[in-house]
């Protein structure tokens, strides 16, 4: 058998392995590689096999980098099975229609630009059609259902406590000689004490288990800080009579947000002021949350059955249109507004910091990863003047990063993760050099273990891994 790393092995992007058996050919996770224009466009063209010979699919969350580029699957030939978690199976469809809608919208945008007008028309890496196709191929599985993939490989899809619906893969894969290869696929791992979620399940006994490796060299702060962290900033901006502006990636941080709000709100330890969900797709991420309710922990559910709906409770206003949207930038009353996208590129938050960025009475809450290069990283780097659609402002608003918040395990919640597994041998990826480098030093040292640090299109071959040497 042969392990295929075609993607996501040394970059925190584009996840993409394949297993080879002499049975059956699976895929595991096709996501989208971001990055440079150019780079992106070869990577994400070339899926790197043919997708007409795959058997079946394996989806391990609705992360885009996970599975974004699954419709170049299908718009290529794939018409098998895309095996994933029901939460995840209702993500999706979302996921993949808003990235359809980008691919498209990026290629019309570049064809109607004037100096192009003698070169050949650009094509959309996929559209809403290839979408659509790929959707119809979902096949859903609670967690700990074992599902039977061609070639006899069994597959469980183990909660992953990262985003919702989010699953580690535990798979059986036979062998010649009879008995199974067992591996433990951990992209990617939550945190314990994350709100909503329940905490990561915990996988064992496997002989090989592949990793990411994201924080491989951070801590972050404890998840239990997120709520008092949240409610210290809110109420210095709402006290002074001030916005609170949260730019919010759609899925997973939107929700995560509007829960904290709810407990804060419960127990009186804010005011009562509007809070405005002013993304039309993190209203729709948050529907399929009302709709998953057996997949988030206890404590939710406890919250619920006191205070009724909380992910489309009467108090959060789901702004539909632009013009709702606008009539929140211009109204003067303190209120919390939670929009995309979550480095502050694009989307509705714009225009949101566009009229709000200059009054010292507002806040930023900055609440995810900010890229280099992005108007989030400016902001959190305390550039004193900023540009928002062509013009430059002053940043007179505070701006504040909250450090507790995160939905990657760190280095010591991996380690852990990883020494209860008791692997034979582990492939690291999903991460930058520096911190697979660092965290392969640290499972060598601390645990003797095995690591390798594969590249993209590298194979491996585990059964050889377990043999013993000659
Ligand atoms: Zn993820």
């Amino acid at each position: 058998m042969k392990w295929h790393f075609l993607g996501g092995a040394n970059q925190v992007t584009g996840s993409k392995h394949l297993l080879e058996t002499e049975q059956a050919r699976i895929l595991f996770d096709c996501g989208l590689f971001q990055g440079r224009r150019k780079e992106s466009e070869e990577i994400n063209r070339n899926l790197g096999f043919r997708p007409a010979g795959v058997d079946a699919m394996v989806l391990s969350h609705a992360h885009i980098d996970h599975c974004g580029n699954i419709p170049t699957l299908a718009k290529n030939g794939y018409r098998n099975a895309i095996h994933t978690t029901t939460a995840t199976a209702d993500l999706l469809p979302i996921m993949l229609r808003d990235s359809a809608h980008i691919q498209e919208a990026d290629a019309a945008y570049l064809n109607q630009k004037t100096n192009r007008r003698d070169q050949p028309p650009v094509i959309p890496l996929y559209t809403l059609a290839d979408a659509e196709a790929a959707i119809r191929l979902i096949q859903a599985h609670a967690y700990g259902e074992s599902v039977i993939l061609p070639g006899g490989v069994r597959l469980v899809h183990v909660d992953a406590g990262h985003i919702l619906g989010a699953a580690l893969a535990r798979l059986e894969i036979p062998q010649p000689e009879g008995a199974s290869l067992r591996v433990a696929l951990v992209f990617d791992l939550g945190r314990y004490n994350l709100p909503l979620l329940n905490d990561p399940v915990q996988i064992t006994d496997v002989d090989i288990l592949i990793s990411e490796s994201t924080y491989g060299d951070r801590l972050h702060e404890d998840a239990r800080n997120e709520g008092e962290d949240l409610r210290m900033a809110v109420n210095r901006a709402l006290a002074r009579g001030g916005k609170v502006m949260i730019p919010t990636f759609a899925l997973g941080r939107a929700q995560e947000i509007v829960y904290l709000l709810a407990q804060l709100r419960e127990r009186k330890e804010i005011p009562e002021v509007p809070v405005y969900l002013d993304s039309p797709m993190a209203q729709a991420i948050s529907r399929v949350f009302e709709k998953s309710k057996t997949y988030l922990d206890e404590e939710y559910h406890d919250l619920r059955r006191r205070m009724g709906s909380i992910m489309t409770a009467e108090w959060l206003h789901f702004t539909e249109s632009v013009e709702d949207s606008k009539a929140i930038t211009s109204s003067r009353q303190p209120s919390i507004v939670l929009a995309a996208s979550g480095m502050c590129e694009h989307g509705r938050i714009l225009h949101h910091l566009k009229h709000g960025i200059e009054n010292p009475a507002n806040i930023v809450l900055l609440v995810g990863y900010q890229a280099q290069h992005t108007l989030g990283r400016r902001l959190q780097n305390h550039e004193p003047v900023v540009r928002i659609f062509g013009d430059e402002f002053e940043v007179r608003a505070e701006v504040e990063t909250l450090r507790s918040f995160s939905a990657h395990a760190d280095r010591t919640e991996l380690l852990q993760y990883i020494q209860a597994a008791r692997p034979k041998k582990v492939y690291l990826v999903h991460g930058e050099q520096d911190q697979r480098e660092s965290f392969a030093k640290l499972l060598r040292e601390k645990l003797g273990l095995a690591v390798e640090l594969p590249a993209n299109g590298d194979v491996a071959d585990f059964s050889r891994d377990l043999s013993p040497a000659p």
